[in-house]
């Protein structure tokens, strides 16, 4: 009698610790955004939980002939998939997932099934779906941003280049040329300063709608910048050359643009054309040189076509003697260097100082880094100049650190010019070693323009580099061809987003969409971002919103000369 007694205890108190239990799943599947179906195999039941109806509303599973009753809120094309994950029983993979779009819906979600086995047999099975209509729209939203300039749906410039390239290797292999169209509005600048950057969108808009009529097979378009816009055509023939494509478009214009304010404007443009392989054998270069025959054709006056020649080429080096004086420069190194704080936006505190090149020429005169590492870049200099940055910055910031015992990283630009160099890390990491600073304190500065020729080789060796503790951030996020998800495998610890998003985040609904979306992203994937070309109050508040974690901008500071970074360092220690 006692121990039946005890028996029934026993039970009651199990079977109230299994209503617990069954209580306790229930509410973390019922409060969770999710639903879910749970196949006890064994005794051949299936049980819905979570928000199911919010998923597949009305519907009752009974056992599993019914999963048929979900096929239809699939697109029809995807049904079979569907059906596939929700018998799906790999021995090798306890878990596997896809995304599905709901059937006439904007919607997707994930379904994602986990198996549970006993001696090589199934026992348990559930599988969970998830809303990510967000997540994916982001995604697509980026990827298009990746390779289409928002404004007119023509390629960007760096997918561009790509292409290009493509064409290029296309054309060696077949003996064939390519031409190259470099097209600028004529007076776009004084229209958009009369008519206001609205309609100056609204005339590239419509200008690059009307390039897109000549996209073929053969025939890539893109838009560059501002009233910039590029053509390439494989293998031209009477019929669709440079020659043809510029009179029919000079005809589509000669009737004057209407625009939705109801004003009407006459536009005019100029070419500058280069051809592979006279012109050059590389991609970039044949855009430079159409580019540089464009400016020719604009001194001829509006509405010209001037093709490459070599003179050309050669006038134009002379009156840029900027090149030579670049050569005398790195010979005298008669460059500086300026260093640009980056604050962390929730505390306002020193997260580190971006190293930026300064040069004044033997007049005295400023000349920018936009205009000479380009061409630093191009005749190589920038090898013997990029060692010197490298150098000195991190001779002062080795001194700084040890005089005002401050904590904060330095970032250095890196072209990619310098990543080819056989010796680059091992150069870099010998300078970090005789100044005694810590790896984790060096950033290296990459733009994207880094992993369009020797992808592999350059990714090698930023991981080597991140081995050793250095850091890496990608420079100008948002301006080239890499989407997010085409990150996720680089080795990247920061994300910069480029000033041009900044600038008109208070302004520009689109881009206030993709900045956060870009910040949303990033920090999904686990990237530290700093916003680039902070300028005013409005900007920041709105950077600090979106939980963007860094700013850099003359918000903050300008870049600060030798003397301006002590001063810096100075109230920073006596604070503390
Ligand atoms: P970057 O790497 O994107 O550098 C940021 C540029 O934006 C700097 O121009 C900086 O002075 C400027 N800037 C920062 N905050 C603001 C702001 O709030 N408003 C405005 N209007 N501008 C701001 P900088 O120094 O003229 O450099 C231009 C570019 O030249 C750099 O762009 C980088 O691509 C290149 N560069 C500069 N120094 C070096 C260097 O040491 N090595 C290499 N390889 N490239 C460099
Ligand atoms: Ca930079
Ligand atoms: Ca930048």
């Amino acid at each position: 009698m006692e121990e039946l007694r005890y028996q029934v205890d026993l039970l009651n108190a199990m079977n109230t610790r299994m209503q617990a239990d069954e209580r306790m799943y229930r509410l973390i599947c019922d409060s969770s955004s999710n639903a879910f179906i749970y196949f006890d195999v064994k005794h051949r039941i299936v049980r819905t939980l979570g928000q199911w109806d919010s998923f597949f509303e009305g519907v009752v599973l009974n056992d599993i002939n019914d999963l048929s009753k979900l096929y239809p809120y699939v697109e029809e094309e995807s049904v079979l998939d569907f059906k596939s994950m929700l018998f799906w029983e790999d021995r090798n993979e306890a878990r596997a997932t896809k995304i599905f779009k709901c059937n006439g819906k904007n919607r997707f979600f994930e379904c994602e099934v986990n198996i549970l086995y006993e001696d090589d047999l199934i026992t348990d099975k559930i599988v969970r779906f998830k809303d990510v209509t967000k997540v994916k729209n982001q995604n697509d939203e980026l990827t298009y941003m990746a390779y289409f300039d928002i404004l007119t749906g023509l390629y960007n410039r760096n997918y561009f280049v790509r292409l290009l390239a493509d064409y290029v290797r296309k054309a060696e292999e077949e003996n064939s040329s390519v031409s190259v169209m470099f097209i600028d509005l004529d007076d776009f600048h004084s229209i958009n300063d009369g008519m206001g950057i609205v309609i100056g969108d609204e005339i590239v808009q419509q200008f690059g709608f009307l390039l897109k009529n000549f996209i073929s097979d053969n025939v890539i378009i893109s838009r560059f910048n501002a009233d910039v816009y590029c053509i390439a055509i494989y293998d031209p023939n009477p019929n669709q050359s440079p020659n043809t494509i510029f009179d029919e478009i000079q005809s589509k214009i000669k009737s004057p643009m209407r625009l939705s304010n109801g004003n009407e404007v006459v536009l005019s443009f100029c070419m500058g054309v280069a051809e592979y392989p006279d012109a050059s054998t590389n991609a970039l270069e044949l855009i430079n040189c159409a580019e540089i025959v464009m400016f020719k054709a604009k001194k001829k006056g509006r509405g010209q076509i001037q093709y490459f020649d070599a003179p050309i080429l050669r006038d134009f080096l002379n009156n840029v003697n900027i090149e030579n004086k670049l050569k005398e420069a790195v010979f005298n190194q008669n460059f500086q260097m300026n260093f640009q704080p980056q604050y962390y936006s929730n505390s306002k505190k020193l997260r580190g100082v971006e190293a930026l090149i300064r040069w004044r020429d033997d007049d005295g005169k400023f000349i920018p880094p936009s205009l000479f590492i380009p061409l630093a870049e191009k005749n190589g200099t920038i090898i013997p100049i990029g060692s010197w940055i490298v150098e000195e910055s991190i001779r002062h910031y080795s001194q700084w650190k040890a005089k005002y015992n401050a904590d904060f990283k330095l970032s250095l630009n890196i072209s990619a010019i310098q990543y080819r160099s056989e010796t680059f890390v091992e150069d870099v990491l010998s300078i970090i070693k005789k100044y005694d600073v810590s790896p984790e304190d060096i950033e290296l500065e990459i733009t994207e323009s880094v992993f369009i020729d020797d992808f592999n080789d350059v990714v090698e060796k930023l991981h080597l580099l991140r081995e050793f503790g250095i850091m890496i951030s990608l420079d100008d996020f948002g301006t080239g061809y890499s989407s997010l998800s085409y990150l996720k495998g680089l080795p990247i610890d920061t994300i910069k987003i480029d000033k041009s998003f900044v600038d008109t985040v208070t302004t520009d609904d689109n881009a206030r969409v993709i900045l956060d979306t870009i910040i949303y992203m990033s920090k999904k994937l686990g990237y530290e971002i700093i916003a680039e070309g902070v300028e005013m109050q409005s900007q920041f508040d709105y950077l600090l919103g979106t939980g963007c974690d860094c700013i850099q901008g003359y918000f903050f500071s300008k870049p600060l000369d030798q003397e301006g970074m002590e001063r810096l360092l100075l109230s920073i220690q006596s604070e503390m």
